[in-house]
């Protein structure tokens, strides 16, 4: 058997950075890719300024992968305001590119990259110790073997982790041609009344759509009839008309989004880095950002346990956001409504802007400054729903509001201290996102009436 330093299984974003930061270390890398040949997969396509400087520092030359100029932020249109917010990072610029065309980018960077050899077609299929095996027993040894293989990953199964993804919607992608974006440079995150749109540009002639599409939609015969109705009103005009277009023409690309909480990072021999540890609703673009960072500093470190504790304090805030975020915007409830009332008021604030950014983006890890601004934000929400509440008739909803957002606080507290310390009621019960998804998913059903009913919401 052949023995190498490091052995990572899986080719993708995250085991080609993963594969290239250790060779820059001066490691004797193999790099196992079940599937070498080119797919037509849909997923992520937008880098944040961290992940874009770890790629640089890898070599890794982004305008080869299509990457179409810096993304200098978001562009956030909300249904409750005629004007978007316009979220810029702090510092840095991000990248956006074609999923597929950036991963041959990366993986012809890591063949090109001395230290690095390849394994194509090896699906990696039984772990022993330190040693890999796939196919009709053919197998390496490795001082350090790394799983990047993604959502279903093998090498977590053979540490005996639990499969605990949990699917939250489904995301129709579109690609358009011939348009032009409200704000070129920039990511467009459109909040409908059914789940946030994700719209930025993939090369000279195409911008990418993504629709969150509640998951009982996804199988319905009238599902891009109902996407056109929920998401019309929200887009800036120069997309309705293309992006209708695209439904009509059932020209759709399907992804599955997911959460599965970062917890395990594998043991001292054996870690996991990316997608394999956990992931969250693509929404706030995390995903990459977290994965690379998983990659960057193992590479950097000999200490199995310092290392997996920094990358559970580091991953925090980005995956509380992502979580936090697409369950204020995606679902609708009194709570949800006065929450993101708040939202919008902390917007007024360039200040607020930049933090935003700066925790969306993962330049900024703190979790305890993560919930001064989550109590700021809590504490208007509640001015909001008190307000509310003063209308006759208003009070029985306002009041279920109430406890929707103390669901919220004790949520987000309990999230925030070790597992250990957690109330172990809590670890059991479904957290209010989850409570939130499933009041939503059966209002979705059958999926004609909660069309009505979103029309008849006011504003
Ligand atoms: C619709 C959608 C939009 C997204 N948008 C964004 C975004 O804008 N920004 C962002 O940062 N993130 C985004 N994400 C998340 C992002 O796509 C993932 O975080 C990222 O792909 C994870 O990379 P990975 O290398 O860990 O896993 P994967 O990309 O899943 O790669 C795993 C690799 O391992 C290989 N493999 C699997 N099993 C084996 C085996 N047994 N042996 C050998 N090889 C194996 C697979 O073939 C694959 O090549 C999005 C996700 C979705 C679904």
């Amino acid at each position: 058997m052949q023995s190498f330093d490091v052995a990572v299984i899986g080719g993708g974003p995250v085991g080609c950075v993963t594969a290239l930061a250790h060779a820059k270390r001066g490691a004797r890398v193999a790099l196992l890719e079940a599937s070498p040949e080119r797919k037509n997969r849909f997923a992520g396509e937008l880098l944040h300024p961290v992940a874009v400087d770890i790629l640089a520092q890898c070599g890794v030359n982004l305008a080869a992968a299509g990457s179409h100029g810096p993304n200098r932020g978001f562009a956030v249109f909300t249904p409750e305001h005629s004007g978007p917010f316009l979220l810029r990072y702090p510092k840095g610029k991000g990248a956006t590119f074609e999923f597929n065309a950036y991963v041959d980018e990366l993986r012809a960077a890591t063949m090109q990259t001395e230290g690095i050899t390849w394994f194509p077609g090896a699906r990696v299929s039984m772990l022993e110790g330190q040693s890999v095996h796939w196919g009709a027993g053919t197998g390496l040894r490795a001082g350090r073997i790394i799983g990047a293989d993604g959502r279903f990953s093998f090498a977590r199964k053979a540490l005996g982790l639990p499969d605990d993804r949990h699917v939250l919607s489904h995301m129709a992608g579109l690609t358009l041609h011939g348009v032009e974006l409200p704000f070129e440079g920039s990511g467009h995150v459109v909040l409908s009344r059914v789940g946030p749109a994700l719209v930025y540009r993939i090369g000279p002639d195409a911008v990418r759509v993504c629709l969150d599409v509640p998951t009982p939609w996804k199988k319905a015969s009238n599902r891009n009839e109902l996407l056109i109705n929920a998401y019309r009103p929200v887009l800036p005009e120069q997309l309705r008309a293309p992006i209708e277009q695209a439904l009509r023409q059932d020209a759709i690309l399907w992804a599955v989004n997911e959460f599965r909480p970062r917890t395990s990072y594998g043991r001292p021999g054996m870690m996991l880095v990316g997608d394999a540890v956990g992931h969250v609703h693509p929404m706030t673009a995390a995903g990459m950002t977290l994965g690379f960072s998983d990659a960057w500093t193992l590479a950097q470190s000999d200490d199995f346990e310092s290392w997996a504790a920094q990358r559970r304090r580091d991953s925090e805030v980005p995956a509380l956001l992502a979580t936090a975020l697409y369950e204020i915007f995606a679902l609708q409830s009194e709570a949800t409504y006065a929450t993101r009332k708040a939202i919008y008021d902390l917007w007024a604030y360039p200040k607020m802007q930049r933090r935003t950014m700066n925790f969306l983006s993962g330049a900024e890890t703190s979790l305890p400054r993560l919930l001064a601004v989550g109590g700021n934000l809590v504490t208007r929400a509640s001015v909001h729903v008190a307000s509310d509440a003063r209308h006759p008739r208003r009070w029985r909803p306002a009041m279920a509001a109430v406890r929707s957002i103390a669901g919220l606080i004790h949520w987000l507290v309990n999230e925030s201290v070790p597992e250990p310390m957690r109330m172990p009621f809590i670890q059991k019960a479904a957290t209010p996102f989850e409570m939130l998804r499933q009041q939503q998913i059966a209002a979705l059903t059958p999926p004609e009436l909660r069309v009505a009913d979103l029309a008849a919401e006011p504003a």
